[in-house]
């Protein structure tokens, strides 16, 4: 707020000062644009200077909701009154019993457990694939993963992601980890031996470049989990909670997981994340087995609580669909138009994406869409533009999107 009240720093000079001192103590993982963000409403944000931004990123996939929505402001103001934020997981609470009720209801997985992060989300994912072939006389079970998959940063979360430039620096990792192609059944297929113990995928790959599954392979992978009891997880951080025009990417298909990861948009902002489980993976797990001491406190699933109802009263996965159809049609008019920078265009719903010509600097566009039109855009892998606006944008905004991209891309 310092930075606000200072009359003196106007503009750009509130975020430059932002930056500057930032950079002073932040730990560097990240390289961050040079804006400070500092209110926000709908779908568009305002920096330090109040300078206005169309947002088509949602904090990575988080805002579905966009920002200022009166019923998620209503519960978070609620629940802060009562007084009760946190209890631990030793006691119940109202918000996450009901949070809990509507996400086994709407997913239709048998339990939950919530946790304050997706990456959190996967590593319980597979401690239940671990206990769940324990129980069985079956130790140390393999996992087979794919190439090009994000799953988190943490040590297990790492050893599932695809990508070597992640893993590499942090090994050895969890062992027991292999790699197959993904929607190539056949590679899947050739990994499976009598130690495997779980499949686990993104039933449509977001930071990977955005890669739907194919329904042959997500029925594929299916088969094989069924004929061999191997636990199918798929992690639907990204893909879930209404992006693809469904509530879970797999009811597309109706190809159902063993376990459900879910995060991101499930608290439109506040930390939260959950695994599920059904059947016997839903038994898994053992009391001592796993834990965490924020998970589903009563102020992150009050919030989680309001996000479902609004997604199921508003049907917003229907609204993705029906915005993500207009989005289509925008992206391949920016295709046609730009057929020298851009080479494919991919996804569905609300989660889509534009792949550049090797050697085209995407981040210089991204860079430039965010400062010189106010536009936010966020990449996937080093060559593809990912569009994951807030799930209740409009065909207005698509068009401001259509028409800020435009104006970047001609000066390329
Ligand atoms: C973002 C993401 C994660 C990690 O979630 P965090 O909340 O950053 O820990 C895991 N899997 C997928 C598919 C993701 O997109």
């Amino acid at each position: 707020m310092k930075y606000m009240d200072d009359t003196i720093v106007k503009g750009n000079l509130a975020n430059e000062r932002l930056k500057g001192e930032g950079e002073k103590v932040f730990y560097k993982t990240y390289n961050r644009f040079p804006v400070a963000f500092d209110h926000a409403k709908g779908v568009y944000i305002y920096d330090a200077g109040d300078k206005k931004y169309l947002d088509f990123g949602a904090g990575i996939s988080v805002c579905g909701l966009g920002y200022g929505n009166e019923l998620l402001n209503t519960a978070m103001k609620n629940q802060i009154d009562k007084g009760l934020l946190h209890t631990s997981n030793l006691f119940y609470n109202e918000p996450a019993v009901e949070a809990a009720e509507k996400l086994t209801a709407m997913s239709g997985m048998d339990k939950v457990f919530f946790t304050n992060s997706g990456t959190e989300a996967v590593e319980g994912a597979l401690k239940i694939a671990r206990r769940y072939h324990y129980n069985k006389g079956k130790k140390g079970c393999e996992i087979i993963a794919m190439q090009g998959s994000f799953h988190g940063r943490s040590m297990g979360a790492l050893s599932v992601t695809g990508k070597d430039h992640y893993r590499e620096p942090f090994e050895p990792l969890v062992g027991g980890v292999k790699f197959a192609v993904y929607n190539d059944l056949s590679s899947v297929e050739a990994l499976v031996n009598e130690n495997t113990g779980a499949i686990i995928l993104e039933t449509f790959q977001g930071e990977g470049g955005i890669y739907p599954a194919t329904e042959e392979f997500l029925k594929g992978v299916r088969k094989i989990c069924d004929e061999h009891d191997l636990l199918l997880i798929f992690d639907e951080i990204q893909c879930g909670m209404g992006r693809t025009g469904y509530l879970f990417a797999w009811q597309e298909y109706d190809v159902k997981p063993d376990v459900l990861t879910v995060a991101k948009a499930l608290g439109n902002g506040v930390p939260i994340g959950a695994f599920l489980a059904r059947g016997e993976a839903a038994e898994a797990m053992k009391p001592g087995d796993h834990g965490s001491t924020y998970g589903g406190n009563p102020f992150v699933c009050a919030v989680a609580s309001a996000v479902l109802d609004v997604f199921k009263e508003a049907d917003i996965p229907g609204h993705a669909k029906a915005v993500g159809d207009i989005l289509w049609k925008s992206l391949e008019e920016i295709k046609e138009k730009f057929p020298e920078l851009v080479v494919d265009h991919r996804g569905k719903g609300l989660i889509q994406g534009l792949e550049f010509k090797e050697g085209v600097k995407v981040g210089d566009i991204v860079k430039k869409a965010l400062l010189e039109q106010q536009l936010i855009l966020i990449s996937a892998e080093h060559n593809t533009i990912r569009f994951v606006p807030p799930l209740v944008i409009e065909k207005e905004h698509v068009l401001e999107m259509q028409e800020k991209l435009t104006a970047v891309l001609e000066k390329m």
